[in-house]
């Protein structure tokens, strides 16, 4: 695309987020432009409804590692891998609050709670409430992450004033089956819709990295952006290959095909936070602030994800004073 296409592009883009309908066609069109115009359309996209060099920071704590019944092939904690992950149990309600208080301390402003679920057992939602309000207590905004939900879960987690659900779509609906057999893509679907009707924000994205192609990147978006309401909060993560996994030997993702992904996730939900989420380690400096000039605007902070590596808050901080960049302000969300 010329740049004089470029006003054309953006009109036809409908930045609102009322009625997307976008179809695979016309998102890997936007996804195959020549590298400079894809950027310069998802900067200005980006600079519509947000503060180019501001970036939202949560923190991510594993409240239940490991012994996941599930066999998604990217994880550590599947019990179906042989990765030696230990499992353990749901953690104490009074830890978790001070991890989160440690976590608002250093800047966090969102507190994403993890545990390796298929979905969560009724013995298990009240402590999990109980999580939700101390952290919303603290004045953090709370995040969970539980698996598949019910309509009954939703609104239960939705009355503790849960503010976010992530489950992620992980890849397209055609890719799907060759990374996770033992929940489906609807499945997946049906509990965003419950998240969604109970009026929890919806966090969903995916994983690069899992042998799919390009068509899958732009499909796994159009199915995001084609939701009744695009989620509020778009992960997109890079695989860090986990030895023990069936995609431990995964090719790596080129990091031009990464920043492309990043700036359509922009483009065609540009109200989204887009968060550039796990693989970072494996991201430089330079990488990481074409993924922020792309649209990206959020990361998990500390050294550690649910069991993966993170760059440290330090080398984050550094990296930000370096763009100029500000963590975002709660009140800015
Ligand atoms: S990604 Fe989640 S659901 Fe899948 S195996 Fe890991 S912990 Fe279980």
């Amino acid at each position: 695309m010329h740049l004089d296409d470029q006003t054309t592009a953006l009109e036809t883009s409908d930045p609102g987020q009322a009625a997307p309908e976008w179809t695979s066609a016309r998102a890997r069109a936007i996804f195959d432009q020549p590298f400079m115009d894809l950027l310069f359309q998802a900067q200005t996209v980006h600079r519509q409804y947000h503060d180019p060099n501001k970036v939202q920071l949560s923190r991510l704590l594993s409240i239940k590692t490991g012994g996941c019944p599930e066999d998604c092939g990217y994880c550590s904690q599947s019990a179906k891998h042989g990765t030696g992950l230990k499992a353990s149990k749901l953690l104490e309600v009074q830890r978790v609050i001070a991890e989160a208080k440690r976590a608002r301390d250093a800047g966090a402003t969102r507190y994403c709670m993890g545990a390796a679920w298929r979905s969560p057992k009724d013995r298990d939602m009240d402590q999990v409430i109980a999580m939700v309000e101390g952290v919303k207590a603290l004045g953090m905004e709370t995040c969970m992450t539980l698996g598949m939900l019910d309509q009954d879960q939703a609104l239960r987690l939705k009355g503790a004033g849960l503010d976010y659900y992530n489950h992620n779509i992980d890849t397209s609906e055609a890719h799907y089956d060759k990374v996770i057999t033992t929940r489906s893509f609807a499945d997946r679907l049906e509990t965003l819709a419950n998240v969604r009707e109970s009026g929890i924000k919806v966090c969903s994205g995916g994983i690069l990295g899992l042998g799919e192609g390009a068509q899958d990147r732009v499909d796994m978006l159009v199915t995001l952006a084609n939701l009744p309401e695009p989620p509020e909060s778009v992960p997109i993560n890079m695989l860090i290959p986990i030895e023990g996994t069936p995609l431990a030997d995964a090719a790596p993702v080129d990091p031009v095909d990464f920043v492309r992904t990043i700036a359509l996730a922009r483009i065609m939900m540009p109200k989204s936070h887009v968060r550039l989420s796990a693989g970072r380690t494996a991201m430089t400096d330079e990488m990481q602030a074409l993924c922020f000039f792309a649209g990206a605007n959020s990361i998990f902070a500390g050294d550690t994800l649910l069991t993966a590596d993170n760059p440290g808050e330090d080398h984050d901080m550094r990296l930000f004073a370096k763009l100029g960049i500000q963590p975002m302000r709660r009140d800015e969300h």
